[in-house]
């Protein structure tokens, strides 16, 4: 399958915030979200084995892998590959951008699905299959990145509707008003998580971390 990058370092979003992660991401988006922060996913890569990717990962001490894109479900072998990494006894988080079906990922033990719900801000909200929602278990997560009262609004119409068992976290486009998203989520005592995304805080925004 083809690899943007393999890396390890500080999980900077959702559940696993502030553990350490490696990151194995993979090339190709079928979306063009208007805040993308990894557009140089979308093309550049080198095809890999999983026989080689696993050498990679090894390397690491770490055992909790996220697999993230780009959107890794468009790769044909991923499913073989997380299979594999599950049997080395590795923690999977896999990041997926709402848009395609997730039937494969929700029978699988030690593996954590990692939805995102786009709203409009982005302009791919259509394109969403609201469906995944209800086969996400209580170990599972959604993410709206929030740009503004319009986006918040959706987002909360979308919970309130699909009623979701997993963390929901609401996290604001890097670099706008986290200040007013924490307030928003306040005067309406939402049960959500407000998630920050700590490696872009550490680091800033760059590719590699
Ligand atoms: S789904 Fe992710 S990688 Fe794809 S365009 Fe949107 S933000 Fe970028």
């Amino acid at each position: 399958m083809k690899i943007n990058e393999i890396f390890y370092s500080i999980q900077g979003e959702g559940k696993w915030t502030g553990l350490p992660n490696i990151f194995i991401r993979t090339t190709g988006c079928n979306l063009r979200c208007s805040y993308c922060d990894t557009k140089y996913a979308y093309e550049k890569g080198i095809e890999k084995t999983i026989q080689e990717i696993t050498k990679e990962i090894k390397k690491y001490k770490c055992k909790k892998i996220c697999i993230t894109g780009g959107e890794p479900l468009q790769q044909k072998d991923i499913i073989e590959l997380i299979n594999h990494l599950i049997d080395l006894t590795y923690n999977i988080l896999v990041e997926t951008n709402g848009s395609l079906k997730i039937d494969s990922l929700k029978d699988k033990k030690n593996l954590i699905i990692s939805l995102d719900i786009k709203t409009p801000s982005s302009k791919m909200h259509e394109k969403m299959f609201l469906q995944n929602i209800n086969l996400l278990r209580k170990k599972d997560q959604i993410k709206f990145i929030i740009k503004n009262k319009k986006d918040y609004n959706y987002a909360k119409k979308i919970i309130q509707k699909y009623k979701p068992k997993c963390d929901i976290f609401f996290q604001p486009v890097w670099k706008t008003n986290s200040e007013k998203l924490a307030k928003w989520i306040l005067e309406d005592n939402l049960k959500v998580k407000l998630g920050l995304q700590i490696h872009k805080i550490i680091w800033g925004d760059k590719k590699g971390v």
